[in-house]
């Protein structure tokens, strides 16, 4: 329902946070974030069904690493009860990876019979837990996060906004979108993912919305653009200029 994604120079789980409370108008049933650690090359994570008061509670109680990067999500269930663990992120076997999505894969079942037949155990009953394990096999044959991002894409089918973190490329967040919106927030030092703008208003009013079955990655300095083949693609940069 609500995406948030962080690299730059703040305190990634407030930036975080604070995105997830401004999306809360659209409403959701929990809430989640996840942030990579490069000190374990595990990702660290809390995630609560619930309003995001009872995601700070667990917060309150959980030792999280300080990073400058970071992704975040209000979930709105389809596919699996409301619960602590069907809320998102999800993550890989490995903790190494984590996704949050809006929207629907339409294609799960057979990705997750596919997932399962090769030995993958999956925790919830979400149709987007698939696409963190499609991409823990796909990084194994292609290593940039943006490379196998744009892989994992080409098997999904229906609505979809992602958006991952890897705690073995911290300083990138990638993010994908088909059918369901994705804008980057431009900042100085920093840059932002969100299902909308109010994601990262309070610090940037520098937009960029992508376009259809785009993949774009982020790093506090650069923001790259592509199809779902890899090639160059065209945006629609803007300036924010009302109140959100
Ligand atoms: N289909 C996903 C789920 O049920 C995402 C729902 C959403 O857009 O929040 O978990």
């Amino acid at each position: 329902c609500g995406i948030v994604g962080y690299v730059g120079h703040r305190n990634a789980l407030d930036v975080v946070m604070g995105g997830l409370r401004r999306l809360e108008y659209r409403g959701y049933d929990s809430g989640g974030v996840a942030l990579p650690d490069p000190t374990t090359g595990r990702i660290a994570w809390a995630k609560k069904a619930g309003k995001l008061a009872n995601l700070d509670g667990v917060l309150a109680e959980t030792t999280m690493p300080e990073t400058a990067t970071g992704i975040g999500h209000t979930r709105w269930a389809t596919h699996g009860a409301p619960n602590d663990r069907n809320a998102h992120p999800h993550l890989s076997e490995d903790g190494r990876l984590a996704v949050v999505h809006n929207g629907i894969i339409e294609n799960f079942a057979v990705l997750r019979a596919e997932l399962e037949a090769a030995g993958h155990e999956l925790q919830s009953e979400t149709d987007t837990e698939v696409v963190v394990h499609l991409l823990s096999d796909e990084l194994q044959r292609t290593p940039a996060l943006d490379d196998a991002v744009r892989a994992v894409c080409q098997r999904l089918e229906g609505a979809f906004t992602l958006v991952f973190t890897d705690a073995q490329q911290p300083e990138v967040v990638v993010g994908a979108r088909r059918n369901s919106p994705l804008v980057v927030g431009r900042g100085d030092g920093e840059n932002f993912l969100g299902s909308d703008v109010s994601a990262f208003i309070e610090f940037t009013r520098e937009a960029v919305e992508l376009g259809q079955d785009q993949v774009v990655a982020i790093t506090r300095d650069s923001m790259t653009v592509t199809d779902f083949d890899g090639a160059p693609a065209e945006t629609t940069s803007y300036h924010v200029d009302w109140d959100v």
